[in-house]
C-alpha cells in the first residue's frame, strides 16, 4: 500500500495551487510536509502539525542550498511545483521572457535536484516529482512558445536523473497537467480580456468536459510519492485532451 507514513516531503511553490493541494493532500496520506514558497503570508495558514512552512526563493541558489543544509537528511519526496506560465507565440517572446521562463522553470529545479538528490542517494531511498504539463513535449498547444520550451526541458531532465540513478533507489517523475483551477489561470483568463470567453475556450479543449481541481492533480502527487515502479515517466493528466 501506498502510506506516506515516515517519509518527509519537500514542496515548492505550496502557497497556492497545485502545490497547496498537494501539500495537503501528502499529510493527509501521512507525510511530514515541508512547505515553501516566496509568498509567506499565504503559506501562514497551511502550517499544522503535519506541515511547516518555510520561505523558498527558488530563484536563489543561496537559499537553495541552505534549505538543503538544513533539511537534506530527511527529505524523502520532493515535489519541484514552482514554475511560471508565458503566454504568446515564438514573435511574442522577449529574450527576458524566454531567460525567465528557463531560470524558474528549468534551472531552478536543476538546482534542487542538485541539492536534494546527494541526501536521497546517501539514504539509497527517494522519489522526485518535476512538474512538467501537457504543453511540452506531449503536445503543441498553441500561444505557449518559452513555456512549452521550458516544460519540454523539464522532461528532459527528469528522464536524466532517472536513467542515472534508477538502480539507485531513486525515482523522478514528471507530471503534466492540461489546464488547472488556480489563482494564476483566474489571472491569465482575466489578461485575454475576455474571462468568459477565454474560460470556455479552455474548458472546450478539455473533452472531459470542465477544467481540472487542484486536488485531483495532488492525487497523482500522493500517487508518485508513494510508488515504488515507475520512474523516467511523464505522467499525464490531462481529461482525455491527448487521450
Ligand atoms: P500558481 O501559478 O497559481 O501559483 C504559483 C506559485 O508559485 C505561487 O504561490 C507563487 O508565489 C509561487 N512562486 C512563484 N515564483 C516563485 C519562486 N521564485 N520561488 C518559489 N515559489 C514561487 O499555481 P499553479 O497554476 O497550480 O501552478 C503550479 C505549477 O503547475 C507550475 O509549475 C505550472 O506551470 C504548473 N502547471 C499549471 C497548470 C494550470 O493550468 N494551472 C497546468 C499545467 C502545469
Amino acid at each position: 500500500s501506498l502510506s506516506l507514513q515516515g517519509k518527509t516531503a519537500l514542496v515548492t511553490a505550496a502557497a497556492q495551487g497545485i502545490g497547496r493541494a498537494s501539500a495537503q493532500a501528502l499529510a493527509a496520506a501521512g507525510a511530514r510536509v515541508i512547505a515553501t514558497d516566496i509568498a509567506e503570508d499565504k503559506l501562514k495558514d497551511l502550517a499544522s502539525d503535519s506541515i511547516s512552512v518555510e520561505r523558498l526563493d527558488v530563484l536563489s541558489p543561496d537559499a537553495i542550498a541552505a534549505l538543503a543544509e538544513r533539511h537534506g537528511a530527511k527529505v524523502d519526496i520532493l515535489f519541484n511545483c514552482a514554475g511560471v506560465v508565458h503566454a504568446g507565440t515564438i514573435l511574442d517572446c522577449t529574450e527576458k521572457d524566454w531567460n525567465f521562463a528557463f531560470d524558474l522553470n528549468v534551472t531552478a529545479m536543476f538546482r534542487m535536484m542538485r541539492a536534494f538528490l546527494p541526501h536521497m542517494l546517501e539514504r539509497g531511498d527517494g522519489t522526485i516529482i518535476n512538474m512538467s504539463s501537457v504543453a511540452s513535449s506531449v503536445k503543441g498547444i498553441t500561444n505557449r512558445f518559452a513555456y512549452q520550451a521550458s516544460k519540454a526541458a523539464v522532461v528532459g531532465i527528469t528522464k536524466s536523473v532517472a536513467a542515472d540513478y534508477v538502480g539507485k533507489g531513486i525515482r523522478c517523475n514528471a507530471i503534466a497537467p492540461a489546464t488547472v483551477e488556480s489563482p494564476s489561470l483566474r489571472e491569465r483568463l482575466e489578461a485575454t480580456g475576455d474571462y468568459e470567453a477565454a474560460r470556455a475556450a479552455f474548458i472546450a479543449r478539455q473533452p472531459i468536459g470542465r477544467i481540472a481541481r487542484p486536488e485531483e492533480i495532488a492525487d497523482l502527487v500522493v500517487y508518485l510519492a508513494g510508488a515504488t515502479y515507475t520512474t523516467g515517466q511523464v505522467h499525464v493528466i490531462d481529461g482525455g485532451w491527448t487521450g
